[in-house]
């Protein structure tokens, strides 16, 4: 039977959906539509150029592998742009694409072939009889030293790094020990070292992993009876790096094999970096013996960037990416995001995707209205039972017919849009919204969501209603 592309494209969407962050499947995903299927060429349609690069850049593997699983190995992708025809001069970003004769191909359809050979082995651990490591040490070329901006929020950190990529092993930052809240550049610190230590000496087996497959990893050992095994080939490795360690918190056991692989490492003058969310004094659920050692050597911390810093970081970004933005803009978001680079960052990447979209230059407006929307949704979280009084206020009616089951039509819709800002607004499960809301089980919340959804779009007083609410829950 002939698939259908329509329904070979959802189904990629479902595992997209599952494998990016929601911001990101929205912005990137959500506006692409399938339009043909031939001989295992499924070709979709993105809003433009930057569209493609950006997909190609950042989803490209997820992409091969899903496209692999749905239409086999014989399975490739082909983009069809729809043509920026009115991209005129006054458009304040460019973007540099190489490519010669854009203008001259119509839809230019670019394909991405699917050959690549079979994915790097999983858990090398199994493989026995391995002498001189051969792994993929999961280091990330984009995370370079390069492209990480020092400033004063990050100069120990940076420079203790530094230190340990020049010798790795040979100072007294053994472990180096990275800290800091979320989104503030451990992770990438935590790969410039390896890959600063890759290219300075090419032999040293350098592995990243984060403590969460660590873990599984170890779970998996265990199932298997391959524990040994687990901790050879970790005792193996010249620099361990370990993302996350506060993920070993209350794991025990995971705890005790880490102990002892660090043991090892740390006797045979390996390197060992870790990160985590908290200096060793405050971590919870870790073992005193491992506490201990964490303390052995460097403890530095990332702290939150100053706004030259932030201005910096998004410069070094956009340089990198080949966009261009005015000045107020830069300052802007950097002015109005100050806690999380992660956010910063993906403000900047929203907005560029907003302006790509929908074909509007870049101004201080659009900057302020997406950040207005951005911020919101992101750094704070409503409960329902506020969304339910805003709601209820709003159209005057009493909180207690909202929450119970009666059917009265403007009581229902009432419920419905709570329901709908519920799943926007809050991270609670459909089942519980629910059952907030007149004890209604997820289907009914589904069918609500959908339902505001559909008025939205095609009743303009409703996507009044839905405006003001929206702002009176946002300045929550
Ligand atoms: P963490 O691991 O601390 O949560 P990440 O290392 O994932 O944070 O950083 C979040 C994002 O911010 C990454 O894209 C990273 O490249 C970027 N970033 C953080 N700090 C810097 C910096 N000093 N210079 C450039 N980019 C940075
Ligand atoms: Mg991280």
């Amino acid at each position: 039977m002939k698939k259908d592309y329509n329904q070979v494209w959802q189904n990629c969407l479902a595992v997209i959906k599952d494998n990016v962050s929601p911001q990101g499947f929205k912005t990137w995903f959500e506006p692409i539509k399938a339009v043909k299927l031939e001989d295992s060429v499924l070709t979709i349609q993105v809003p433009s150029q930057f569209f493609y690069e950006w997909l190609e850049e950042h989803y490209v593997t997820l992409l091969k592998k899903i496209i692999r699983k749905e239409l086999g190995t014989e399975g490739r992708l082909e983009y069809s742009i729809i043509m920026e025809n009115n991209l005129n001069s006054a458009n304040p970003y460019t973007i540099k694409v190489p490519t010669s004769n854009r203008k001259a191909i119509k839809n230019p359809p670019v394909s991405m072939p699917l050959d690549l050979g079979e994915t790097p082995i999983k858990n090398p651990f199994i493989i026995p009889g391995l002498r001189k490591l051969n792994i993929d040490s999961n280091l990330n070329p984009n995370y370079s030293f390069d492209n990480f901006v020092e400033g004063e929020s990050n100069r120990l950190a940076r420079s203790a790094g530094f230190a340990v990529a020049g010798k790795p092993g040979g100072t007294a930052f053994n472990p180096l020990l990275i800290y800091g809240g979320v989104g503030l550049g451990k992770t990438h610190l935590a790969h410039a070292i390896g890959l600063e230590i890759k290219s300075k000496f090419p032999d040293k087996t350098v592995l990243y992993v984060s403590s969460e497959k660590f873990t599984h990893q170890f779970i998996d050992a265990v199932k298997n009876n391959t524990v040994n095994d687990f901790s050879h080939f970790y005792q193996m490795i010249d620099v361990l790096i370990i993302d996350d360690v506060q993920f070993f918190s209350g794991k025990e056991r995971t705890q005790d094999v880490f102990f002892h692989i660090f043991n090892h490492l740390h006797q045979t003058g390996k390197q060992i970096i870790l990160t985590s969310d908290k200096p060793p004094v405050e971590m919870q659920g870790m073992e005193q013996r491992l506490l201990s050692r964490f303390k052995w050597g460097l403890s530095a911390d990332l702290q939150v960037p100053s706004l030259e810093t932030r201005i910096a970081i998004l410069r070094k970004k956009m340089y990198s990416d080949g966009i261009e933005l005015p000045d107020d803009v830069v300052e802007y978001l950097a002015y109005s995001i100050t806690t999380n680079v992660r956010e910063l960052e993906g403000a900047l990447i929203s907005l560029i995707a907003q302006s790509s979209l929908n074909k509007k230059s870049i101004n201080l407006d659009l900057a302020r209205q997406m950040i207005d929307k951005f911020v919101k949704n992101t750094a704070r979280e409503v409960s329902i039972d506020y969304i339910q009084k805003v709601v209820c206020d709003y159209f005057d009616l009493p909180i207690e017919l909202l929450k119970s089951k009666t059917r009265k039509r403007e009581i229902v819709q009432a419920r419905q849009i709570a329901m709908y800002f519920a799943k926007k607004m809050t991270k609670s499960s459909l089942a519980s919204i629910g059952a907030h809301c007149g004890g209604k089980d997820h289907a009914t919340v589904l069918h609500a969501c959908r339902t505001v959804n559909n008025l939205q779009e095609t009743d303009k007083h409703f996507r009044k209603y839905l405006e003001d609410l929206e702002k009176k829950l946002s300045i929550a």
